[in-house]
């Protein structure tokens, strides 16, 4: 039988780089060898068990399966074997996949829905991700990565995708005045998604000069660095008082990730003009307390990231100039082995000066 190199977790913190056998090949998937993947925010924080979105099903699993693959969601791996009844792609392709795979059995499936189809299993929690040499994934969940968009810019379509996601709910109209509060990743992909989505101006707020001056080349139009300057009075000056139409939160979460905790949010409101709308796009792992006589008030539209997809359009995005996401990439790391080093540099991004997670790569 033939073996690979993977990581699996037997407890949280505890990973280890076992020999298991490579993945079988089932009618409709592909078996990918992973070329470049990256822990994602979320996947570090939940490797470590602290409280965010998905934990609980994380220490289930390991509870249950332990040793286990898991996460590994964002990658770019190249298709080795392709099973039957796969169309449109072929050995040498290289592919990105969206982290949730449809039932087809569900109400929504069984409506034309699939893309939010929440039963069927999720790459890196049910399905083994990519921090392996190879992975087995059905081929309806995976996109090609076009000559154009290198396998570093292929490990970002995901989290990209979601910042597409994210501002697609969001349904900027032309003109509309944007705020995004924090300039991390996901910050960083709101708004060139905003500004190609008709946004007439780009405020991004964070407390890191060096996002900021990246922010500022890509496109960013105002930028203000929270630790000098007060976000809410500058972004009501800036909109000669009357406040943004939209804004995405991207900042909030726990400070000992070098996060705002849920301040940003509150400053989130206060900018908002009325019958404005607020995306959450950050995750806070804990309750938070706000003035809901305020969003009463102004009218406020509270809204969530809806399901993803639309992953043909990010890739169009990346492969047409006008998203970037390789300044965003400040830590790279050579080789399978250095898996854990990625979750330690990215659930400690302050402390690293990192911005987007620390890619690996696996092969070239
Ligand atoms: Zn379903």
């Amino acid at each position: 039988m033939k073996t690979m190199k993977a990581w699996r977790w037997y407890d949280f913190g505890d990973m280890r780089l076992d020999e298991i056998p490579v993945p079988e090949l089932k009618p409709g998937w592909v078996i990918a060898k992973t070329k470049v993947v990256q822990p994602s925010v979320t996947e570090a924080i939940r490797a470590l068990g602290l409280p965010t979105l998905g934990v609980k099903t994380i220490r289930k699993l390991i509870a249950e399966r332990a040793p286990i693959q898991l996460f590994g969601h964002e990658f770019c791996a190249e298709v080795v074997e392709v099973g039957d009844g796969v169309k449109g792609l072929k050995a040498g392709d290289r592919v990105a996949a969206g982290s949730y795979v449809p039932c087809h059995e569900c109400p929504l499936c069984l409506t034309g829905q699939p893309h939010r189809c929440r039963r069927g299993p999720v790459i890196g929690r049910h399905l083994p991700g990519a921090f392996a040499e190879y992975l087995a994934l059905p081929a309806e969940i995976l996109v090609k990565v076009p000559q154009g968009v290198d396998d570093h810019e292929g490990a970002i379509i995901q989290p990209l995708s979601s910042a597409v996601t994210a501002v697609a709910t969001a349904k900027i109209e032309m003109g509309d005045t944007v705020a995004i509060f924090g300039q991390g990743v996901m910050g960083l992909y709101c708004a060139q998604v905003a500004k190609v989505s008709g946004a007439r101006r780009v405020i991004g707020v964070d407390v890191r000069e060096e996002t900021l001056s990246i922010a500022k080349k890509l496109g960013v139009d105002v930028t203000i660095n929270a630790k000098n300057d007060d976000p809410v009075s500058s972004i009501l000056d800036i909109t000669n008082g009357s406040g943004v139409e939209v804004a995405f939160e991207c900042a909030g979460g726990g400070p000992e990730q070098g996060l705002a905790g849920s301040s940003t949010l509150i400053q989130t409101i206060e900018v908002m003009r009325d019958f404005g709308k607020i995306v959450q796009v950050a995750l806070f792992g804990q309750p938070v307390e706000l003035d809901t006589d305020v969003f009463r008030q102004k009218s406020l539209a509270y809204l969530f990231p809806e399901a993803p997809g639309r992953l043909a359009y990010t890739v169009d995005l990346l492969a047409s100039k006008r998203v970037s996401v390789k300044p965003t990439i400040t830590h790279l790391l050579e080789g399978l082995e250095k898996i854990p080093e990625a979750f330690e540099i990215t659930s400690n991004k302050a402390s690293y000066q990192a911005i987007n997670p620390a890619q690996v790569v696996i092969s070239r």
